[in-house]
């Protein structure tokens, strides 16, 4: 039994609810599954200078214990995984190339797989390939270097090149298809470093061997505000900063990278300094901590650098 005034007030809240319903109906059924989606740039700031990360290209990997953790048993891999709460059946590979704008330089470090991917996110960012002042390569594997030419011609025509010497040195000679198609032909417009070197105002390089024979970081420094540029001292998040002595397939001498990775995680948490990591989750930027374990533990970045 309902009242009058209950039934009117029924029907009006029907007729009114009545062409909302059908609207959300059909919305629901007519818009399209989009697939996963972020943005292909950040920007932060490091005192003055505009440090900006590009998403290059990201995909999942299968077995990532085939990657990380050489030296430890499934049941280890799997229970550090779990404390995380990450898979093991597949991990998801990002690669960021960084741009720095010192106010008095465009400089990019590091170039993508190729060119196209790293042009876009550039672009993206406000830039075009042709400011691309400096290009600085932080080591020469193919997901580094991959991106210095596009059919043969420089993807970045106006810019000069500088790279560690060690590591240029270790690659010459070997036959590596990489370096030959893709570092030697510009090795005229390249200048060597070393340790404490500086590619352009602000930006030191640090001696990170390991990975590859000659690795390099990058400090940049602006009005008592720093950022590492880390590249690939260390590759993921949780097994490579809970475990820095996990072996990695991909480090060259692997005793020497481990050593590299806890000297560098280090510094980081006891100075707190920001860095970038090539294949750190994207956008790739974050603060290291202790985690009380022996271990390091990544801290993404949040507003620290907008300030
Ligand atoms: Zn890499």
């Amino acid at each position: 039994m309902s009242s009058p005034m209950l039934s009117r007030r029924t029907a009006l809240l029907g007729a009114a609810a009545l062409p909302m319903a059908a609207a959300a109906t059909s919305a629901n059924a007519s818009a399209p599954m989009l697939g996963l989606a972020q943005e292909n740039f950040r920007r932060v700031k490091v005192g003055n200078f505009e440090v900006t990360t590009l998403l290059a290209g990201t995909r999942p990997v299968e077995d990532p214990h085939k990657i990380f953790g050489l030296n430890v048993d499934a049941e280890t891999f799997n229970s550090v995984s779990a404390a995380a709460g990450l898979s093991t059946a597949a991990a998801q590979f990002f690669f960021t190339p960084t741009v720095v704008n010192n106010g008095s330089e465009l400089v990019l470090f590091d170039t993508g797989l190729s060119g196209a991917a790293t042009v876009q996110a550039l672009e993206s960012a406000g830039y075009t390939a042709d400011q691309v002042d400096k290009v600085v390569i932080t080591h020469m594997h193919g997901d580094h270097i991959g991106g210095l030419s596009t059919d043969g011609t420089p993807t970045y025509a106006n810019a000069a090149y500088v790279t560690g010497a060690v590591e240029f040195d270790a690659w010459s000679g070997t036959d590596n298809e990489n370096f030959d198609g893709k570092v030697a032909p510009l090795a005229e417009k390249t200048t060597m470093l070393d340790d404490g070197g500086s590619p352009a105002s602000g930006i030191t390089a640090m001696a990170a061997f390991g990975h590859t024979p000659g690795h390099m970081a990058y400090m940049v420094e602006d009005s008592g505000t720093q950022l590492i540029i880390g590249a690939d001292f260390a590759n993921h998040y949780v097994w490579s900063l809970a475990h820095p002595e996990w072996e990695v397939r991909f480090d060259m001498d692997k005793a020497a990278a481990a050593a590299t990775r806890k000297r560098m995680l280090d510094m980081m948490a006891a100075d707190r300094t920001a860095f970038i990591g090539y294949h750190m989750p994207w956008p790739g930027i974050g603060y290291v901590e202790k985690n009380g374990d022996g271990g390091y533990r990544y801290a993404a970045h949040s507003y620290q650098l907008m300030l």
